[in-house]
């Protein structure tokens, strides 16, 4: 079995956080847009909570794909280029699956 590094334990950790914190935003946007769809249903598109949502949506993903990566062994390591993803980029932003220099 793979022996994890500190590094991939502390992710792990904020990862899980994050995902904790983004269900919990997830599920009060989705009720929001959800409740004022009633009064107002004309106004589904432009509904603000809704585009959030989706966009939580995909970073959620996001987090599981950096979680899955952690479990394979594969995180840090940028989907692009192969390099390794510097350790300081990854605290910033855990779910990242981009070095600096794919990610500009
Ligand atoms: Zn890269």
């Amino acid at each position: 079995m793979r022996v994890w590094s500190r590094l991939e334990w502390r992710q792990q950790s904020q990862l899980l956080d994050e995902r904790y914190r983004l269900r919990r935003l997830h599920d009060g946007l989705r009720v929001a847009a959800t409740s004022r769809r009633d009064y107002e249903p004309h106004d589904v598109t432009d509904d603000e909570a809704a585009i959030q949502a989706d966009a939580i949506e995909g970073r959620l993903a996001a987090v599981d794909e950096a979680l899955e990566r952690i479990d394979s062994g594969g995180y840090g390591i940028c989907l692009v280029c192969g390099s390794g993803i510097a350790d300081e980029r990854l605290e910033a932003l855990p779910a990242t699956a981009l070095c600096l220099s794919c990610a500009g």
